[in-house]
């Protein structure tokens, strides 16, 4: 019997990462993007304050929506020396809201910064999985890495062009496999979580 999982979330790049990973090794799973099953289906505004709250307003929107099984993801970049900006602003960093424009702006934020240190950064994924009964469960994982000059590579999304992930230093996430970056980041991370909870049927209230 194949069960069906929805993602719910409306980037398309995010929602592969996220099927490619869930699915690894159940066959049994069928997961499919909330657009493909109702493209009229309105996102939720993210007006949380913590990548908690806005992933369980995503989860919890899309529950109420589909009465089905949904998984959200709430993530973004955080550097120290900026105070962890852009934070849970990541998607929306720039006045023009897309990644180039957002990458530059980072750049910007961090001229003048030169030793590794000052340019310490990491991503962070937290996941909220509402089963089929209403039952949720919430996963974390964390990427370190450090933020680079200049943008290099063309996979992935967002700021991967400028993040160096501490287990491949030579390289951005935009310069990985996918596979590579699935078996690193914050949300294969928190995707390893949430399956091991899952198989030991651990509850988080
Ligand atoms: P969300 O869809 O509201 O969770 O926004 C997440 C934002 O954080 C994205 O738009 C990216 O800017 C950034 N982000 C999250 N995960 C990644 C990643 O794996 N690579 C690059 N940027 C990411």
């Amino acid at each position: 019997m194949t069960r069906r999982i929805l993602i719910a979330s409306h980037n398309a790049k995010k929602a592969r990462e996220l099927e490619t990973v869930f699915k690894e090794g159940d066959e049994s799973i069928f997961v499919v993007p909330v657009y493909d099953v109702d493209a009229s289906y309105p996102e939720p505004e993210e007006s949380g304050s913590t990548f908690l709250e806005n992933a369980r307003i995503k989860a919890r929107a899309a529950f109420e929506y589909f009465h089905e099984a949904v998984i959200a993801d709430d993530s973004g970049l955080e550097v120290a020396s900026l105070s962890g900006e852009p934070g849970v602003h990541s998607a929306r960093y720039s006045k023009d809201h897309d990644d180039e424009a957002n990458n530059k702006k980072l750049l910007r934020r961090l001229e003048g910064y030169q030793k590794a240190s000052e340019r310490a950064a990491q991503f962070v994924s937290v996941i909220v999985y509402i089963d089929q009964a209403g039952k949720e469960y919430v996963a974390q994982g964390i990427c370190q890495g450090t933020i680079a000059f200049e943008p290099a590579g063309s996979g992935g999304f967002g700021y991967d062009p400028l993040f160096i992930p501490d287990e491949i230093p030579s390289k951005t996430f935009a310069e990985v496999s996918e596979a590579e970056k699935n078996a690193i980041s914050h949300r294969g991370r928190a995707l390893a979580d949430l399956k091991r909870q899952l198989a030991h049927g651990k509850r988080e209230d």
